[in-house]
């Protein structure tokens, strides 16, 4: 590309086929020299991933179901650690020992007003030949259920969120004492359980309805990629969202054989009622018995059935027992030292570890990684050296809650906070859209990469193709307008469901999470088929996009390693916290707007006067109205924020690369290092202080989804008006130590570039 004729260059310009514009610019945080430099090894390692090596590792990685604890899971990281050293990376493997349940009883019956015992079983398919490994599978089951054996009355609760139990006491339905059964999606698995419990229930069926990931979508497998009437959803049920991820018996301490372990029964996250997962063949029999209210329109799934709420006559048995067992896990480590600055590491990272073959999650984004692997030791041997340390991990336990990462953040937390200058993560990889999700002081810099990255099937870069779906999916004009003005593409926060979270929530290392994926679905999500010949049958099926993901997170490591100046920038953050502090204030006046008008259509007698009588409807609470809250400490530090992130812009621009000496250049590296620790507290969240960052959390009531400005988000939606209040001025103390942080840069700049 880079010796094409000037009207060729110029041509594919306009047609976004490539990141010309930016050819002359050096790269952020290089000098012309050095950047011209990583041009040249930049586009010697975009040209090595290839498709064909992804294709094997994949077909040995999910040959054999490799859960936790099983033979396959230790001869896959065995196998991963001989990769590395053969590609000339100084590897090792290491271990932690963990609480991991396996199923030891599983029983689900109905026992009135007819008798069905469910299957519970996902049958071999002739034409997928790891299908039968049923010797090996995990049968399906919810990891960190508790035990238990429970007969009662059945309850359908929709996807089973805190709003789902609103509306069924509008329809004066009561869990309390019933087994419920939910749909899965629109939450983490978890929070179906935690929310029942919660509402009194004492069992907890989750089972897959076919219009979320079945024959509503496309066919179902083997004709097609989605959920067979058999195929069963597993899925780690442990309460990670208001406690921790990881081990847990050892919370907040890596789980090395003589860490200091809770009891069982101590362990804070176990959930409170059992929970199991099942097929829609197996629940089509259960929802069909059931009477009592319809369930609301939006509440029906696609099953040939009426859904009706229940109670009724419909009793179901449900026993589960588990073997409480230790096992031991193994994480991949491998490094390449850094050439000039050794203690800064570039660290990135995917798990190995499945719920049965797991092709899709995590294979595709496993292969991904080893191929980057591979080809930066192929840059090696050709002389590269990159000037900080870089780390690759392939993370074991990722599927019972982040157990491989979070121990391994955990276990090396000092050296992390000292030595740790981003982290990236990718779990699994599918066609189309390149996805990504991170800290905001990484936003320009993967935008900056997505322009240098060839889409497989349009030929565009995969920024200007993500840049035409956003503006496709935009729903207002202004976000329209925005999209095509920006110089960025925003990325979205990370909430939780992989292993950045240690590194981004309990540490403050910058992170993202990188993937493609939104052409084609898929319903085999933890599933027996999750396999190779699902994958090469109905995803990325010649691995192109594979090729694509090795590029795109290979590329931000290169770059991040071989910086002079680290690619952090903060108009992007700034502005990022102005939106998040308008969505808070918008949040705060829709809270009061709605109870005021509820309250008006209580006193006006609305509810009575609107019901039908056959199908009787209880009239919602009375509200109380929320007070105004005070901002003004938010919209003061975010301005602050602004006005900082500028004035580095501005030094920066005025005094690189000229004028920083190597004596500053290293100070400043360390104060951009320092950023986004910066966005922490010492004590962490309210009631889960593990998590201590203070602009992203995953949401207590949604699991994987983010709760950005998560202390006053939350605050706000559960009414704590005066909590709302307080913390508004603890992210306003970060926010300011931030700007502090930030302008001790700017002032160095500054300084140095008279
Ligand atoms: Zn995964």
């Amino acid at each position: 590309m880079r010796r094409m004729a000037i009207t060729g260059v110029l041509l594919l310009f306009v047609f976004g086929l490539v990141s010309t514009e930016a050819e002359d610019e050096p790269l952020q945080g290089f000098t012309r020299a050095s950047s011209a430099t990583e041009r040249d090894w930049e586009a010697k390692f975009r040209a090595l991933p290839s498709p064909d090596n992804q294709r094997e590792y994949m077909r040995r990685l999910s040959a054999r179901p490799h859960h936790v604890g099983s033979a396959y899971d230790k001869e896959n990281a065995e196998w991963i650690l001989s990769k590395f050293k053969e590609w000339g990376w100084d590897a090792k493997i290491e271990t932690f020992d963990v609480l991991f349940p396996t199923p030891k009883d599983r029983l689900l019956e109905m026992v009135a007003p007819t008798r069905f015992t469910a299957k519970l079983q996902e049958p071999p398919l002739a034409v997928d030949p790891t299908s039968n490994q049923q010797s090996e599978q995990l049968p399906s089951y919810n990891a960190y259920s508790i035990d238990g054996d429970v007969t009662a009355p059945l309850v359908f609760v929709n996807y089973g969120l805190p709003g789902d139990y609103e509306r069924l006491d509008r329809l004066g339905v009561s869990v309390k004492g019933a087994i419920v059964i939910a749909k899965y999606g629109h939450s983490w698995r978890g929070i179906k359980p935690k929310v029942a419990a919660e509402h009194g229930a004492i069992g907890c069926l989750i089972y897959s309805d076919p219009a979320d990931d079945g024959y509503t979508l496309d066919n179902v497998f083997p004709q097609g990629p989605m959920r067979p009437s058999d195929g069963v959803q597993r899925g780690s049920v442990l309460d990670f969202s208001s406690t921790s991820p990881g081990d847990p018996l050892t919370p907040g301490v890596g789980a090395t054989r003589e860490a200091k372990r809770l009891a069982i029964k101590d362990a804070p996250n176990l959930t409170k009622i059992p929970v199991l997962p099942i097929s829609y063949g197996d629940a089509q029999p259960l929802l069909a018995a059931l009477d009592g209210p319809m369930a609301p329109k939006e509440w029906r799934g696609a099953l040939p059935i009426s859904y009706h709420v229940g109670p009724g006559k419909t009793k179901v048995h449900l026993k589960v027992d588990f073997n409480w067992d230790m096992k031991e896990i193994h994480d991949v480590i491998a490094r390449i030292p850094g050439a000039q600055s050794p203690d800064e590491w570039v660290i990135r990272g995917n798990h190995h570890d499945a719920w049965v073959n797991g092709a899709q999650d995590p294979t595709s984004g496993q292969v991904a990684l080893l191929e980057e692997a591979r080809a930066l030791g192929e840059l090696m041997k050709q002389g590269w050296r990159p000037k900080r340390t870089i780390l690759y991990c392939a993370w074991d336990a990722e599927e019972p809650m982040l157990l491989g990462s979070t121990e391994w953040a955990e276990e090396h937390d000092k050296e992390l906070a000292q030595h740790a200058v981003a982290y990236i993560n990718s779990d699994n990889n599918g066609r189309g859209y390149l996805e990504v999700q991170g800290s905001q002081s990484l936003e320009h810099l993967v935008n900056d990469v997505a322009r240098d990255i060839p889409d497989p099937e349009t030929k565009l870069t995969v920024w200007r193709r993500s840049q035409l779906r956003q503006i496709e999916l935009a729903r207002t004009e202004d976000d329209r307008k925005e999209l095509r003005q920006r110089a960025d593409l925003r990325i979205e926060a990370l909430g939780s469901g992989s292993d950045y979270t240690a590194f981004l929530d309990h540490l403050g290392i910058a992170s993202m999470d990188v993937r493609y994926g939104g052409e084609g679905d898929a319903g085999i999500y933890h599933s027996a088929y999750d396999d190779f010949y699902w994958y090469t049958h109905f995803a990325d099926t010649d691995f192109v996009y594979g090729r694509a993901l090795s590029q795109t997170a290979g590329t931000a490591v290169l770059r991040l390693a071989d910086a002079d100046l680290l690619p952090f920038e903060f108009t992007d953050l700034a502005d990022t916290i102005h939106l998040y502090q308008k969505q808070l204030k918008k949040l705060a006046d829709d809270e009061r707007e709605e109870s005021i008008e509820r309250n008006k259509e209580i006193e006006e007698g609305l509810f009575t006067a609107t019901d039908d009588p056959r199908h009787p409807n209880v009239p919602p609470p009375h509200m109380d109205v929320p007070p105004y809250l005070n901002f003004a400490p938010l919209d003061n530090a975010a301005g602050a924020l602004t006005h900082s992130a500028e004035r580095y812009r501005a030094a920066l621009q005025k005094a690189w690369p000229a004028g920083v000496s190597a004596a500053t250049l290293a100070d400043l590296n360390r104060k951009l290092m320092e950023s986004e620790r910066r966005l922490t507290t010492p004590e962490g969240l309210l009631r889960r202080p593990w998590y201590k960052h203070m602009i992203y959390a995953p949401g207590v009531y949604s699991g994987y989804g983010v709760k950005t400005l998560p202390g006053i988000r939350e605050a706000i939606e559960e009414r704590r008006w005066a909590e709302a209040d307080s913390e508004i001025l603890r992210v306003a103390n970060v926010l300011s130590a931030e700007s502090a942080l930030i302008d001790a840069a700017s002032a160095e700049l500054e300084q140095s570039g008279r």
